[in-house]
């Protein structure tokens, strides 16, 4: 009789809970896994994957543009966010479904579940508790928004990925790699694209000579850059936060692609779901992670 319900118990099914978790059971342990939200994590559901299918999308303006010198007539005739949303969104589900083909063919046991830590050998998940020799805490990261008046009018990366119209500006704030992303596709798809960064070097952790450069291409292609500025400290970006709508064609969402911070397995203190008069108290459980966070973001655009 084994000592443990499970060799190894994941909390959550992103790429690392994913790979590790096949890995593990392919070599013959009994492995389960847990995830609260969808399978493939974040980089199939609101990074990586979605965001190439955006860069694709934001291109072909510029192929179109350039089709004409090598004697193609292709003409432009507009771009329709909602429908790149919806194949998108598509695309993920079809991934999400080879996600859980590859971990059931693992034999690894899927529980679409919050997870949270009892002990060092204890997991609990919808209502039931699990023991496990090894207990993997894959949980991943959340995009964090600075603290300042009008921030819950602003959109993260996640949200991004689930606007219904194209808006007419956007101020990205950040000066990673997520930030010049979105700055390029929002860019590319013909919205007026600006970036604020507090920083006088994008991509500050890349080569120096790298981000000087890139930021001298998206320059040329028509992003504006304000680097050097604090968010927190611009009046007038502040200003633009309170507009109330994030998806008009006329508005100007802020998108933050500021940083991002370690989700927790425990305890996550009064949050307030969009929408919601009453307060929501997650389950007290023991493990330190460092920063709370609210969940305000939903599938419920898919
Ligand atoms: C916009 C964007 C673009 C990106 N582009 C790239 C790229 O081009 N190339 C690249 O290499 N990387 C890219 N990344 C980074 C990449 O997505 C992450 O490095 C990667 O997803 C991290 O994997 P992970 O398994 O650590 O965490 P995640 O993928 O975040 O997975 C964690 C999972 O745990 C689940 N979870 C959390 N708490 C619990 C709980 N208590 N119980 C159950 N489940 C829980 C979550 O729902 C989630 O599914 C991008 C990220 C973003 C945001």
């Amino acid at each position: 009789m084994p000592r443990y319900d499970f060799d190894l118990f994941t909390i959550g099914a992103g790429s690392g809970g994913v790979r590790a978790s096949r890995f593990a059971a392919g070599f013959g342990a009994r492995v389960a896994i847990a995830e609260e939200r969808y399978l493939g994590g974040t980089c199939v559901n609101v990074g990586c994957i979605p965001k190439k299918l955006y860069s694709y999308a934001s291109h072909v303006r510029e192929e179109i543009h350039l089709a004409a010198g090598f004697g193609w007539s292709a003409t432009h005739t507009g771009f329709d966010l909602a429908e790149l949303v919806a194949n998108k969104n598509r695309e993920i589900l079809r991934l999400n479904g080879i996600y859980r083909r590859m971990l059931e063919a693992s034999g690894v046991k899927i529980l679409e579940e919050r997870a949270t830590l009892v002990d060092a050998h204890t997991v609990e998940a919808g209502g039931k508790r699990y023991t496990a020799g090894h207990i993997l805490v894959a949980t991943g990261g959340w995009p964090v928004k600075p603290a300042i008046p009008g921030a819950d009018l602003t959109i993260t990366s996640n949200e991004a990925f689930f606007l219904d119209a194209l808006p007419a500006r956007v101020l990205v704030v950040g000066g990673g790699y997520i930030a010049l992303e979105f700055a390029s596709i929002f860019n590319g798809m013909g919205a007026d694209s600006n970036l604020i960064y507090r920083g006088p070097n994008i991509l500050r952790t890349f080569d120096r000579e790298f981000g000087g450069m890139l930021a001298d291409e998206m320059r040329k292609k028509g992003v504006t850059f304000t680097l050097n500025t604090d968010i927190r400290q611009s009046r007038a970006a502040a200003t633009a936060c309170a507009q109330p709508s994030r998806t008009a064609r006329h508005s100007r969402p802020i998108a933050y692609s500021t940083r991002r911070a370690a989700r927790r397995t425990r305890a996550i203190s009064a949050c307030k779901p969009p929408g919601s008069s009453s307060t929501q108290k997650a389950p007290l459980r023991s493990m330190l992670i460092r920063k709370p966070r609210c969940r305000r973001f939903t599938r419920s655009a898919t």
